[in-house]
């Protein structure tokens, strides 16, 4: 159903669930005290790494055109997507042609984060984050590790992805060039994209979990 007050109804309306092997989704009632992070490799039109966060029930996003950097003089640019359901979190399969977002998806991160931004001592609850455009946050993934920054810009939908320096920083490595296989199941994006040979829905829902 979609209604005004449900953030996943942008996500919903683009969406034909029957066509697409994407979760249909759910939004969580209760928000979780460990909150998830992913970042889905997306070999759409263009490649992008779209870079989610768990904030009140749901997977706040950004396609991150570029991906993560571990080097914090490096902004990647990050542009506000659609809010998607939380079992999108486990979500690798292939959005067949004609479907919004077409393409191969990979989980090439995941796991908890921490919100790290305080004001005079206090954390300041993500909600309030995002409505100022500055979060920061502490990744516990696989791939990626330690504090990242999103400031918003101008525009409001552009926003920046910043490593920030700790001891997680280091600009000689670069993960989305080295590291280029799912978290989740260890295949590249052509392996998913051949398992799902001829796309069933069937054959996708394993990695729902
Ligand atoms: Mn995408």
């Amino acid at each position: 159903m979609v209604s005004k007050k449900d953030p996943l109804s942008k996500y919903k309306k683009r969406r034909n669930f029957t066509k697409s092997p994407e979760p249909a989704g759910k939004r969580k009632v209760k928000p979780s005290k460990k909150p998830i992070f992913v970042i889905q490799k997306h070999d759409a039109t263009r490649l992008h790494y779209d870079f989610r966060i768990e904030i009140d029930g749901v997977l706040v996003s950004w396609a991150v055109p570029r991906g993560p950097s571990l080097n914090p003089k490096e902004k990647r640019l990050a542009i506000r997507t659609d809010d998607h359901p939380i079992d999108y979190a486990k979500f690798e399969g292939t959005i067949p042609e004609g479907q919004y977002g077409a393409g191969t998806v990979m989980v090439w991160d995941i796991g908890k984060y921490k919100n790290i931004k305080t004001k005079n001592g206090r954390v300041v609850s993500m909600k309030q984050c995002l409505k100022n455009g500055q979060i920061e946050i502490f990744l516990e993934g696989k791939k990626l590790k330690g504090g990242y920054a999103l400031i918003q810009m101008r525009r409001k939908d552009q926003w920046l992805l910043i490593k920030m320096k700790d001891e997680h920083a280091d600009a000689r490595k670069n993960p989305v060039s080295t590291q280029t296989k799912s978290t989740l199941t260890d295949r590249t994006l052509k392996q998913i994209e051949k398992a799902d040979e001829p796309c069933e829905k069937a054959q996708n829902e394993r990695f729902y979990v």
